[in-house]
């Protein structure tokens, strides 16, 4: 999809010539250079030149630039910190790119309640208003650099997701700019509003209904105390039910993630961390609260782990529940450092699903060959099995074939295609997979009701019938990590 092309002003198309007279001249980028810079997100494998990029600043530039659109039948595309890692703010030739990155205004916060832009940066939230005792819950491993406005159009989750819930329960109300050019407020500040629930319908459109212009973020107390347990098993599948076993005791971890043997010694071979490299899966459960509550919800939840556990490590301090939290932070690069190309898959199974569904997915491994390691937040039931491939020894088709296995697997357990990285361009051909010909055209109705001219994010997340083939996944090359800089999954 690369396209290299040289371009003098006189030759920019007149929509461009236009937004330069809607907005600012200094807010429209049309050398190719510097709008090589957003060829594409976290999902590189597909690179594009945007015909222009645009940068506004308010609200009103964004209606300024949507009209302009319109007026000359130009598609559009949103983009925030572009981490997305499903293609989804991928640029086209024939559209405008529109970058939030300047639309960082903070309002104050009231009764926990607070607006800002959309380009703010997710970790911004929670760093503004830290000194008042308040956060923002959702926590994506990415959340020093995407923005606020691109977790609401993926509906990003996070470690902590498991006891707070995902974008969609923390968010109270957005104010949108549709495709007609019209501002709009879905939601209040209150608890509920009255009609149909069109808030919760922003989240996860993934740019395709509407321009998220302003987000108001429900903000919550920072809990007193937190405690980790670590508990190592004989392999992933005792792991997993002992993880299906807390939430039947009634238990709410704040989260609840695991590693498998594999990723325990490549993380304890990267850090020499003393981690338990003779057991085939490790729990990582956290507890948050009073003191009293940490205390006693830790119990319970060790009785549990402890009932199978070969190993069982509790917190001692704010230091050591760091270091036992590095054992999954640290997954993601100690497995790139064992694979020239991994292939991360995205998925969902019902908790109860995660030992059966993830027994599947070994089966399949060991029929085709290859290596799957897994590092997941099983308290969302939000699995990344990894396939560790080798591109230079022509196994790039046959990774992505296992990779559409094991959705299927995932499906057939009553889990989805996705879990947290979003449809994009990635997935759209698997949505054929999990959604029926009517239910994706039902998508489509959607799409349309908001965007008759199909002008906003044309091509991505909703599948046309030509899409239904099989598709592809996040592929790792040379352990080199799309933004290097964060934090893995
Ligand atoms: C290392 C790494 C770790 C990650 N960890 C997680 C994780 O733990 N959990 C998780 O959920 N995701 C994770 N992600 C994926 C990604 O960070 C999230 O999807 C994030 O929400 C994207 O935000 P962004 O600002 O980068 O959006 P972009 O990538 O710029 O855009 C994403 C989508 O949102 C749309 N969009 C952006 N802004 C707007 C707007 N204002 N109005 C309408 N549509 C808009 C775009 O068109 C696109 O479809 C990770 C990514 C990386 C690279």
């Amino acid at each position: 999809m690369d396209q290299a092309y040289s371009r003098q002003s006189e030759d920019f198309p007149p929509v461009v010539t236009a937004l330069a007279g809607a907005i600012r001249t200094d807010q429209v980028i049309g050398d190719p250079e510097s709008c090589g810079v957003y060829s594409n997100d976290a999902y590189t494998t597909a690179r594009q030149l945007p015909m222009c990029v645009v940068l506004p600043e308010s609200t009103q530039d964004v209606v300024a630039i949507v009209n302009t659109c319109r007026e000359f039948n130009t598609p559009l595309v949103s983009r925030g910190a572009g981490t997305g890692l499903s293609g989804g703010a991928t640029p086209l030739p024939e559209a405008v790119l529109m970058v939030t990155s300047r639309m960082q205004h903070m309002g104050t916060p009231k009764g926990q309640r607070m607006w800002v832009g959309p380009g703010v940066r997710n970790q911004a939230i929670s760093d503004t208003v830290a000194p008042m005792g308040l956060y923002f819950a959702p926590d994506p491993s990415s959340q020093i650099a995407s923005t606020i406005g691109g977790n609401v159009a993926e509906n990003s989750g996070g470690i902590h997701c498991c006891k707070y819930g995902v974008t969609v329960n923390n968010v109270c109300a957005l104010e949108i700019v549709t495709a007609a050019g019209e501002v709009m407020t879905l939601g209040g500040e209150g608890l509920d509003s009255p009609g149909l629930d069109l808030l919760a319908l922003m989240h996860a459109s993934e740019g395709l209904m509407a321009v998220v212009t302003g987000v108001c973020v429900q903000l919550l107390p920072i809990p007193p105390t937190q405690k980790v347990i670590a508990a190592g098993y004989k392999d992933l599948f005792d792991a997993s039910e002992a993880v299906a076993q807390v939430f039947e005791a009634g238990l709410m971890p704040a989260a609840l993630e695991v590693v498998d043997g594999n990723l325990i010694q490549a993380v304890e071979g990267l850090l020499n961390a003393g981690f338990p490299t003779q057991c085939g899966g490790m729990v990582l459960l956290e507890m948050d609260g009073t003191d009293g509550e940490v205390e006693e919800t830790v119990q319970a939840a060790a009785d549990i782990l402890g009932r199978k556990a070969m190993t069982l490590e509790v917190s001692r301090d704010e230091a050591h529940r760091l270091h036992l939290w590095k054992a999954r932070k640290a997954a993601f690069p100690a497995m790139a450092m064992n694979s020239p190309d991994i292939l991360v898959l995205d998925a969902t199974v019902p908790r109860q699903a995660l030992a059966p569904a993830l027994r599947e997915i070994s089966l399949l491994a060991e029929k085709t060959g290859f290596r799957v390691w897994n590092a997941y937040h099983a308290g969302d039931g939000n699995i990344h099995p990894s396939v560790l491939f080798d591109a230079a020894q022509g196994q790039t088709e046959a990774a992505h074939q296992l990779g559409a296995e094991v959705l299927k697997v995932c499906l057939a357990h009553g889990g989805t295609i996705t879990g947290e990285h979003g449809i994009g361009i990635e997935k759209i051909d698997y949505m054929c997979m999990q959604f029926s010909q009517q239910e994706n055209q039902c998508f489509q109705d959607l799409k349309s009701a908001w965007d008759a001219d199909g002008l906003l994010n044309p091509g991505k997340a909703i599948p046309t019938p030509h899409h239904c083939a099989e598709g592809g996944a996040l592929h790792v090359h040379q352990g080199q990590f799309p933004h290097p800089e964060l934090e893995r999954f």
